[in-house]
């Protein structure tokens, strides 16, 4: 037989459950038992489904109230000092009051304290809590929860495999704070660390826990070579834990820590053998005679419907070479898909035909398992049958390939992805159109979404208000908008974005080849969800999707209208995305589509354009080695978009985070006229990265956090300000917030934007 089994289940819930008991819950309407009892039922339930789906082993340790990083945080009592816990962590139990502190703040009981940093998890959307260092930091056993659930599961009779984020990881994923994040030496708390992985593996055996799956996706990465050393060390002293180690990397291949990875001395090691499969041969060449081999050959981070006849394929000579010690699996955790397909009921059959969300690939892994022996059911054979015939139809189907897209897209040349003129020259033609002042001031695009905004909308959607009524208050909202900024004395205008809800969704839904669901959540952190789009066809434009907006905008002023769009980079980002072709071509199709929505609103009269790319640096590869590769297409996505633009026509982009010194270069070759950033935290220092590049364009580098409730004082935006003219010359430079205001309320948006205006008078006086 060969042996089945998940890295992770989706802890969410069909029906979004966590999310709404934990909210309750901070909210105060649901007591701390009512709460551990969702939990409970909630692992019951993913366990029952592992179980009943044919899995051999369910795993135990996935579920977290928050976030599994810091699941283990608190498990080896690594609990910042401001939060107080110093008697919890003697008694070995963290209050989960506690651990939600350090998520975010505060808690129904407990002292509130500045909450720990959290940050993507490796390439994925889901955020992590950061772990905490410091030098000389103590660690210890400081909770029971992971042993509270393996009982729970052996209760409830499953055969248990435990997984854990692994210590290298962790320590990896680990950070000091603030002006200690460069100086802790996190390799000198290994040992530490170690100590307490022993009790809890210990603890484990005695609970009768025979695998523990220790995840280290650190190595599909480029690893310094003392973190090498430090795997061996840590993989030697584990050895001797009591239980079996499976040791899991995802998200990549192995890479140069190839030889490593082999030489370990764990039980079992699992590979993502959907994003790496040319390292699983070279692997199995070298395995060591004892260990196991777990591949994980069902996408983990993808909703499509796997190929299992090819798998099998493909599978059944290493299942001839390794036999019992060949496990099946999807590829990571199947926290990074929504729950179950089974849901959607309003998807139609054929689209659905073609999808897996995390319910269906256990039913996947089941099958290729069986596949693999002779264990085949009839219904085995129907659902292989059925598998081939939705893959078949596919790969065929008129809704998904469309000559014309592809016709359009091998016609493309360099020369489309060029704007007419070299920047000098554009900004001449545009300084003489836009007629702008010194230090322009504009905003980065949404206003605040009011509730009355939002319920507009839903009634729209619901079909309770007709089209007629709703573009009625659409257009009352961006008339209040283009008032307000007139008489703020904005120099650049913006509409608004009322109509949107999502900056992704909206344009998705507007696009052929893009379908949505209904129920197709993924924790993003903590109780918040998301619900990527899915990228399923070649992407075309039917019609025009910004126009009548922005249009109608700039009717009412004579104030130059921004005209406001998501880039491709960013929209392919937050989708899931066809597996069928290379990311970069269905990049290429949205530029396409994007790129007459340009010359639409260019021809509609509109003389400024942004593009945003919030997500063009989240898409950078786990390797340094394919970044430039990812930044090639990425940035020639973005200008195939921009570039139909006539030179008059200035092209701003925006992006808010605030890394840029090793992507200064393609920044510059976004070619952008106008890049709005984020900076107003980092004390205008990122600009030094424009500035040693010697960035040829104008920049707009946030004056103010719109994060912060907080109105922005004047002195304190013409400072920074000053402080930005150190470093880029005065006459490209832009005034501006760091991101849209859709999360603020009119009450500070109004008062910040006047200060802001205010900022930029002065200093048009001062040079
Ligand atoms: N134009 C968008 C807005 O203002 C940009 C959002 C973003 O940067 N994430 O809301
Ligand atoms: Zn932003």
């Amino acid at each position: 037989m060969t042996q089945t089994h998940v890295l992770g289940y989706p802890r969410i819930g069909a029906d979004r459950e966590l999310k709404k008991a934990t909210e309750a819950y901070w909210k105060g309407d649901l007591d701390r038992q009512a709460l551990e009892a969702e939990g409970r039922e909630l692992r019951k339930r993913h366990w029952a489904a592992q179980r009943d789906a044919g899995l051999d082993l369910v795993t135990v340790g996935d579920f977290a109230f928050y976030d599994q990083v810091l699941n283990v945080s608190v498990l080896l009592g690594a609990v910042p000092a401001r939060f107080g816990a110093e008697d919890e962590l003697a008694r070995g139990e963290v209050d989960l009051d506690t651990t939600f502190r350090m998520a975010r703040g505060r808690a129904p009981s407990g002292e509130p304290a500045a909450a720990c940093e959290m940050t993507k998890y490796f390439d994925t959307n889901y955020h992590y809590l950061v772990p905490e260092l410091h030098a000389g930091q103590r660690f210890r056993l400081a909770s029971s929860r992971l042993f509270d659930e393996v009982e729970e599961a052996k209760a409830e009779g499953h055969a248990v495999k435990v997984a854990l984020t692994g210590p290298l990881t962790w320590l990896w994923l680990g950070k000091g704070r603030g002006d200690d994040a460069e100086a802790v030496d996190r390799l000198a708390l290994l040992d530490g660390v170690l100590e307490v992985y022993g009790q809890v593996l210990s603890r484990l055996a005695e609970q009768g826990v025979e695998w523990v799956q220790l995840d280290e996706p650190a190595l599909v990465q480029d690893l310094p070579a003392e973190w090498r050393q430090a795997f061996e060390r840590a993989y030697h002293r584990l050895q001797s834990a009591p239980v079996k180690l499976l040791l899991a990397t995802y998200f990549g291949g192995l890479g140069d820590n190839l030889s490593l990875v082999v030489g370990l001395p764990v039980e079992g090691l699992h590979l993502d053998a959907v994003r790496a499969p040319d390292q699983v041969e070279t692997v199995v060449d070298r395995l060591l005679p004892h260990k196991v081999l777990s591949l994980g050959v069902i996408d983990g981070r993808n909703i499509w419907r796997a190929d299992l006849a090819a798998l099998r394929e493909r599978l059944a000579p290493l299942k001839a070479r390794l036999g019992e010690r060949l496990w099946v699996a999807p590829s990571c955790s199947l926290l990074h898909v929504p729950v179950d397909l089974s849901a959607e009921t309003e998807l139609d059959a054929e689209l659905k035909s073609w999808l897996a969300f995390a319910r269906q690939k256990l039913d996947e892994t089941v099958v290729l398992g069986r596949a693999l022996g002779d264990r085949l059911t009839a219904s085995d054979e129907a659902f292989l049958a059925d598998a081939a015939a939705a893959l078949a139809a596919r790969r065929e189907s008129p809704r998904i390939h469309r000559p014309a897209v592809a016709d359009r897209l091998s016609a493309v040349s360099r020369a489309d992805s060029e704007r007419d003129h070299p920047y000098v020259e554009r900004a001449r033609v545009q300084r003489q159109h836009l007629a702008l002042p010194l230090f322009p001031t504009t905003t980065i695009g949404s206003f605040p979404q009011t509730s009355e905004i939002r319920q507009t909308r839903r009634a729209y959607k619901q079909g309770e208000l007709s089209a007629a009524d709703y573009e009625a208050r659409m257009q009352a909202e961006i008339a209040e908008a283009v008032s307000r900024q007139e008489a703020l004395g904005i120099d650049m205008l913006v509409h608004g974005e009322a109509e949107r809800n999502d900056m992704v969704e909206y344009f998705g839904e507007q696009l052929d080849g893009f379908a949505f669901t209904r129920f197709g959540w993924v924790q993003s952190y903590g109780s918040r969800c998301v619900k990527p789009p899915v990228l399923f066809g070649d992407v075309a434009r039917p019609e025009p999707m910004t126009v009548r907006w922005s249009r109608y905008a700039q009717s009412l002023t004579d104030k130059p209208m921004k005209g406001m769009l998501t880039g491709p980079v960013t929209i392919l980002q937050w989708s899931f995305v066809r597996d069928d072709q290379p990311r970069e071509t269905t990049c290429r199709q949205i530029a396409l589509a994007l790129r007459d929505e340009v010359a639409d609103l260019e021809a509609a009269g509109i003389r400024a354009i942004q593009i945003d790319e919030p997500a063009l640096r989240e898409g950078l590869p786990l390797r340094q080695a394919e970044w430039q590769g990812y930044l090639d297409w990425a940035v020639d996505c973005f200008r195939l978009s921009a570039a139909v633009a006539d030179d008059a026509t200035q092209i701003h982009t925006h992006m808010c985070y605030s890394e840029f010194n090793d992507i200064i270069a393609s920044i510059a070759a976004l070619d952008a006229d106008v890049i709005t950033i984020e900076t107003s935290r980092s004390d205008m220092e990122l600009l030094d990265a424009f500035r040693d590049f010697d960035y040829p364009n104008e920049i707009g580098p946030g004056v103010y956090d719109i994060h912060s409730p907080n109105i922005p004082e004047v002195d304190w935006m013409v400072k920074l300000m000053e402080k930005a003219a150190e470093r880029i010359p005065v006459e490209r430079l832009w005034v501006n917030p760091d991101c849209g205001l859709k999360t603020r309320g009119w009450v500070e948006v109004e008062p910040a934007l006047a200060n802001m205006v205010e900022a930029a008078q002065r200093l048009r006086k001062r040079y």
